[in-house]
């Protein structure tokens, strides 16, 4: 085998990597009530960030802004690149959104909803139809896979909803809320498939209550008070979710 010469092992100075979603001074305002305020978020390739708030501080929002779907007044949003909104077909091919509308079609069954968004997709032929059928084993659905949505309970069609977002393969995942409605075993179910998601490559930004989860499974927590990112932690500086929680309740005060 040949030695590389010195010169070729030498490393290049590397510049940091320029964040994969960045919003910029971001202004969003509701019939004149101003619910993002010159919000600036940096979020790396591959980061898996948690975003806690309280009630009505405009997370669905910003969510809402990152997917493409609604237009801020003031500031940039940046997605891999592609300039929101004017590129938002562009950026929601790379990503998948699980809101807290569903978006399924109640009278199709499981199965049905995956082929009519894989066609969306332009996904077709055999792969497609594997691929399906993994996702629908993977989110716990394959027995029930024939079954109308409309005979499933919320737990059931919000597992499926996280199927629908993962049809693609999208380099990012957007989540509003994932674990509401859950039983323990569907929340575990969901914990592993974040993680199997971030440790393929996925970055992922999910908008969550669960503090205990928040202080657990991401690579950074931030939270959004008075329309602004009023903190951010990486997760290894995060001693336990007892810690989080007092930041927390500081933060929104
Ligand atoms: P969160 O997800 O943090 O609970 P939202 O982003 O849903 O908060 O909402 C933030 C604020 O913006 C709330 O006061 C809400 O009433 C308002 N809002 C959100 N969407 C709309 C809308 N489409 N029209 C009018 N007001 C809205
Ligand atoms: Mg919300």
């Amino acid at each position: 085998m040949a030695t590389l010469a010195p010169s070729q092992t030498a490393q290049p100075a590397l510049k940091p990597a320029a964040p994969l979603i960045a919003l910029e001074g971001v202004t969003k305002t509701f019939d004149l009530l101003p619910v993002l305020r010159n919000l600036t978020l940096h979020i790396g390739r591959g980061d898996f960030w948690a975003l806690l708030g309280a009630n009505g501080s405009g997370k669905s929002t910003l969510l809402r802004l990152i997917a493409g779907l609604g237009q801020a007044e003031g500031g940039t949003i940046r997605v891999g690149g592609w300039q929101l909104p004017r590129e938002a077909a562009r950026v929601r091919a790379q990503l998948g959104l699980v809101s807290h509308k569903l978006l399924l079609y109640e009278n199709l069954t499981a199965r049905e909803n995956l082929r009519f968004f894989s066609r969306l997709y332009n996904l077709r032929g055999g792969a497609a139809e594997a691929r399906i059928e993994a996702l629908l084993a993977r989110v716990g659905l394959a027995r029930r896979a024939d079954d109308p949505v409309r005979t499933f309970s919320r737990g059931m069609a919000q597992r499926l909803s996280i199927a629908r977002a993962l049809l693609h393969n999208p380099a990012i995942l957007l989540l509003d809320e994932p674990y509401s409605g859950l039983d323990q075993a569907a929340a575990a179910l969901l914990d592993a498939l974040l993680g199997e998601a971030h440790a393929e490559g996925r970055t992922i930004l999910m908008v969550t209550h669960e503090i205990e989860r928040a202080a657990r499974l991401p690579s950074h927590v931030a939270i959004l008070a008075r329309g602004a990112i009023a903190f951010v932690c990486p997760r290894e500086a995060i001693p336990d979710a007892a810690w989080l929680a007092a930041r927390y309740a500081e933060v929104t005060s």
